[in-house]
């Protein structure tokens, strides 16, 4: 070992899912929009002056929160955004869970928590979710030095209801209570109305799902001043600049078009119905998906070799080989068409 290695910092990095090169895959393994952005961002994008780009862009990112204050009905000094929600997640980790008891999530949850805990030097627990795939909210009754979770639950589309969300956030008054939702606008009821009653909340969202925007790089989180006031500080402390301009022009454009995004949300979770309905008649079971992706596998049918076939035919999906999610594979909710091109080739793969 060279001497300066002992130095280096040792971590196992996350693994984000697969980007083909070849833009002609169904692409089905990551989450994304199968919708382009909002005419109002493509609008924007056109008229962005190129020049403006040799100025440092504005520190508080200031009319991208604003938008987002407006469209929530929070003040401005509510809301904290980042380079998507993992920047934003980031942030609260080093922010908010910074003590020796172990912070607490799902084993089977967003595999990001665990590698931002390792990097931190956070301790953590994962309690594990019930035979249905559900969070026990009993779990975190114990103490902690805070609570994360995704609601929908990723990688298992399960929504939590919000009474049982309030529960957790209430019997953790102690600690911060951040609610991952990324995927809130698909299905589930989000924890935004609890802010007002709850100081100990933060709620986390995206624009890389229901926004069409993970090319851009843009989360948020919402919660009382003092949380968020926190949340700056640590990012001043980290990197003033996070937010580029072109992606708080066009952030602010996306909020503003309602109709696009009601629109879009809309036809995913038509879609998400009638893909549940075949992947039932071709004998897939799922837990009742709430995000725009389904978590199925089929009893009998070997996922991760129905994967692989899968990527043969250009069809990618996302398969975790771990435990108790190893038959399971997760599906992105794609146009009708892209979910037409699947099934075409579920039902051959299936009759052999
Ligand atoms: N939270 C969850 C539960 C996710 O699945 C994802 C997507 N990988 C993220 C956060 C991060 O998304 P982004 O950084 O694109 O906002």
């Amino acid at each position: 070992m060279k001497p300066w290695e002992a130095n280096i910092r040792k971590v196992t990095p996350y693994v984000p899912g697969e980007q083909p090169k070849n833009a002609d895959v169904i692409k089905l393994n990551t989450n994304e929009n199968p919708y382009g952005p909002a005419p109002a961002v493509k609008r924007a994008l056109k008229e962005f002056d190129a020049e403006l780009l040799r100025l440092y862009p504005d520190p508080a990112s200031d009319v991208l929160v604003d938008a987002l204050a407006k469209r929530y009905g929070l003040g401005k000094d509510q809301i904290f955004v980042g380079v998507g929600s993992d920047d934003v997640l980031a942030m609260a980790f080093l922010t908010f869970f910074n003590s020796d008891r172990p912070i607490l999530f799902p084993d089977i949850s967003y595999s990001f928590y665990s590698v931002w805990a390792e990097l931190y030097g956070i301790p953590y627990e994962r309690p594990a979710l019930d035979d249905g795939f559900q969070i026990r909210k009993e779990d975190y009754y114990k103490e902690n030095g805070g609570v994360i979770f995704p609601n929908p639950n990723a990688p298992t589309s399960l929504a939590l209801g919000l009474a049982d969300v309030e529960d957790i956030i209430a019997r953790n008054r102690g600690s911060v209570v951040i609610v991952d939702e990324a995927y809130i606008d698909f299905g589930g009821e989000s924890a935004l109305g609890l802010l007002s009653k709850y100081e100990n909340l933060l709620v986390v969202q995206t624009f890389s799902k229901s926004r069409s925007l993970a090319g851009l790089r843009i989360g948020y989180a919402m919660g009382n001043p003092a949380l968020i006031k926190a949340l700056n500080d640590v990012k001043y402390s980290f990197n003033s600049y996070t937010m580029n301009r072109t992606s708080l022009v066009l952030g602010a454009a996306a909020v503003k078009d309602e109709a696009y995004f009601q629109e879009t949300v809309g036809k995913i979770k038509a879609t998400r119905e009638r893909t549940k309905e075949r992947l039932k008649a071709l004998g897939f079971v799922y837990p009742e998906p709430s995000a725009n992706f389904i978590f199925a596998g089929r009893p009998g049918t070997d996922a991760k070799a129905l994967f692989e076939a899968l990527r043969e035919k250009d069809i990618y999906v996302r398969y975790f080989d771990a435990p108790r999610i190893d038959r399971y594979l997760r599906i992105t909710i794609g146009t009708d068409e892209q979910m037409e091109r699947l099934f075409d080739f579920l039902e051959n793969y299936l009759k052999h």
